[in-house]
């Protein structure tokens, strides 16, 4: 991508109504734009990393063997009213009349959806277990949106609903979701605390929150202090559940089984949440499969929810510093920063016109600052937007034929050879 024909619409200003990082940083490296309380556009950068973040997030669920769907984000308010909870959610809920003048809602949550659709179509107990998800954009009415996309009205979720045949089915679905949701949050270079939770709303009797930590994080935990220090093969349900974690009112000092020099606490952002709620919505909306001796049986639930656009402005909260954002490789917009340091020059601009191709025809996503702007601006963009590989071209490659590398998160720089940039491009590829 050539800067100069690019939509990147940066501040100067620090914007003055935005109080944590990541929001002042979405705004100033032109990710976001405010269109009212709560409700944002997404603009080329951030676009292209909330998709990063979303196809990851695809991608996890997919290998664990759960369903894409798309359920409607309008929904009719006669399900929620067979499942009771019509009356009940509240404010939150936008309810919105058609021209028929029928009751619908804004979907904040989809489980009276997809009981809907299960219950049209699974009638053995052989079609189970099954678990669908999707990745669409919820409406809640926050009493207080705050935080840019941390905490907006309108944020795009991922929603994953399992349906098992059994009580132990169904504890297992909600293990191998809680163990793909370490990998997920792993792959997106973010440590996740998995803590047990209330499930509120929902109902049921076993929920986590999955918490990052964070200093501007709206929550506190507490947890044991070897979460810092695990291996990747005590990263499983079974040994984290011998591990104390709790979050805000759920700790108790009085009965915490932690010693108090082993127990840690820090501000988290929950990013995940996990439900297993038995039967409450497919007892409700009467779904029944034929079972092994004949007999019926209701299936047994859970949902699991991960926010991804919450996601952006956690990992950004987790990964900058004075210049701007420093995006880990892995959801980082473009991989590569192309800046040409020194314009109107014949050379330098044969040699990074040579190196964008190669890029591009590399598959390595580059966006070459092309502008006619000082070395200086040029590099402060870079580093605000956050590209974590910086390559620089310069008078050192007119008389040494020699470009320069800054790596975004630790600063190193190093000089490479002109002769040796195939190498240096077909590394990057990794
Ligand atoms: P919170 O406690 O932060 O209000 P919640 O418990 O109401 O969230 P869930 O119903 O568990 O949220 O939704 C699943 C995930 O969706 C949450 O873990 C969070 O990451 C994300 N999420 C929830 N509400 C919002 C919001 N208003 N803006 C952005 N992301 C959100
Ligand atoms: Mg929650």
């Amino acid at each position: 991508m050539r800067l100069s024909a690019y939509f990147l619409p940066v501040l100067k200003e620090v914007p003055a109504d935005a109080q944590i990082a990541s929001h002042r940083l979405m705004l100033r490296a032109g990710m976001i734009n405010q269109c009212a309380s709560g409700l944002y556009s997404w603009l080329p950068l951030g676009q292209r990393v909330l998709s990063k973040i979303e196809k990851i997030v695809s991608e996890e669920q997919d290998k664990i063997g759960c369903h894409r769907v798309i359920m409607p984000t309008l929904q009719p308010a006669s399900l929620w009213q067979e499942s009771g909870r019509y009356e009940d959610y509240g404010k939150e809920m936008l309810r919105v009349k058609d021209r028929h003048d029928r009751d619908l809602l804004f979907g904040p949550t989809n489980e009276e959806v997809i009981t809907d659709v299960v219950r049209q179509y699974i009638k053995s107990y052989r079609d189970l277990p099954q678990v669908l998800y999707q990745i669409t954009w919820k409406f809640r009415d926050e009493m207080r949106p705050r935080f840019g996309v941390m905490r907006g009205r309108e944020f795009l979720m991922k929603d994953a609903y399992s349906f098992d045949a059994t009580y132990e089915g169904a504890r297992a679905t909600y293990q191998r979701i809680f163990e793909s949701y370490l990998r997920t949050f792993d792959r997106l270079g973010l440590v996740a605390i998995p803590v047990k939770a209330d499930s509120g709303a929902i109902g049921g009797d076993l929920s986590h929150e999955f918490q990052i930590m964070a200093e501007t994080g709206e929550s506190t935990v507490y947890y044991d202090a070897s979460y810092d220090n695990l291996t990747p093969k005590e990263r499983t349900f079974e040994h984290l559940q011998t591990l104390y974690a709790a979050a805000d009112e759920k700790h108790d000092p009085d009965n915490c089984p932690v010693p108090e020099d082993r127990l840690k606490s820090a501000r988290g952002i929950e990013v995940g949440h996990i439900f297993y709620f038995g039967k409450k919505y497919s007892e409700a909306l009467n779904v029944k499969v034929s079972g092994t001796d004949g007999q019926h049986v209701v299936p047994e639930m859970g949902s699991y929810g991960i926010g991804v656009s919450r996601l952006v402005a956690a990992i950004i909260e987790a990964n900058h510093d004075d210049a701007g954002i420093i995006w880990p490789d892995a959801v980082a917009p473009f991989k590569v920063a192309l800046i040409l340091a020194k314009t109107g020059d014949a050379t330098c601009d044969a040699i990074v016109n040579d190196v964008y191709e190669k890029l591009q025809r590399q598959g390595i996503e580059v966006l070459f600052d092309d502008r006619d702007e000082r070395p200086g601006a040029k590099f402060a963009t870079m580093d605000l937007i956050g590209i974590p590989h910086h390559l620089i071209i310069g008078n050192k490659a007119i008389q040494e034929s020699q470009l320069e590398y800054k790596n975004r998160r630790t600063g190193a720089r190093e000089m490479i050879n002109l002769s040796a940039i195939d190498t240096w491009i077909e590394g990057m590829r990794g």
